[in-house]
């Protein structure tokens, strides 16, 4: 199986998404975007798409007075602004209400197996992985299912695995309050296994570990509440 894992070591963060890395270069893990990309309503994206997408499938020379294909250009449209890259919409970002910690909980928590369906941004088909996510309370906890909602809002964008992990995990650091995050995502990429080299064993794990996750005792907790 082949893996690739990318750890990271956050604790030299600056501001917002871009940061100092190990290696003291300095990464932004913002999603590429227009300056202009929120100019647009939502209805206006689907339309211009569909357009598109038309002219996409009659130069593969699909005969769109067909029944079956008619509707397609608008309903992939629709996929992409209302479903599979809602991600990129900033009003759909999971609104999150944080509780106090009030029974004391010290240990860490972890959310493991939240499914996530994303799509390669080199070709434009599907992720599908895993996300597993950790964090040691700071004071505040938060609702469960807030985490999977997290992952799956950035999954919801055209990704790169990389980036995706760094985005939830940055995005939970300031969310929590606190820099004791670790996510580790496993997935399988179709642009690898459907299509090129058409490998359907192997599978890309990504991870990011922030504050007290840098510590090998802590890492191995997490990492031993992964296989239970
Ligand atoms: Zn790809």
């Amino acid at each position: 199986m082949r893996q690739k894992t990318i750890s990271l070591n956050t604790q030299h963060k600056e501001y917002n998404e871009n940061f100092i890395n190990d290696d003291h270069e300095w990464i932004n893990i913002d999603t590429p975007m227009r300056a202009d990309a929120f100019k647009m309503s939502p209805n206006e994206k689907k339309e211009i798409i569909a357009k598109h997408f038309k002219a996409i499938m009659e130069t593969l020379g699909l005969d769109l007075e067909d029944d079956s294909l008619q509707g397609t250009p608008s309903r992939v449209a629709k996929m992409y602004v209302d479903e599979i890259f809602s991600g990129l919409l900033p009003e759909n970002k999971p609104k999150i209400a944080l509780f106090d910690n009030k029974y004391s909980y010290n240990e860490m928590l972890v959310e493991k197996n939240i499914t996530l369906y994303s799509n390669c941004e080199h070709h434009f088909v599907p992720i599908i992985g895993k996300a597993h996510i950790g964090y040691i309370s700071s004071g505040k906890v938060i609702g469960l299912s807030k985490l999977n909602r997290i992952a799956q809002y950035f999954a919801k964008r055209p990704q790169v695995q990389e980036r995706l992990t760094m985005q939830i995990g940055h995005e939970l650091q300031e969310i929590l309050e606190t820099e004791d995050v670790a996510v580790v995502i496993t997935a399988e990429h179709l642009c690898v296994s459907s299509r090129g080299i058409q490998d359907v064993n192997s599978e890309t794990v990504s991870a990011f570990f922030g504050g007290k996750f840098e510590s090998e005792a802590v890492r191995q907790e997490f990492n031993n509440y992964l296989i239970l």
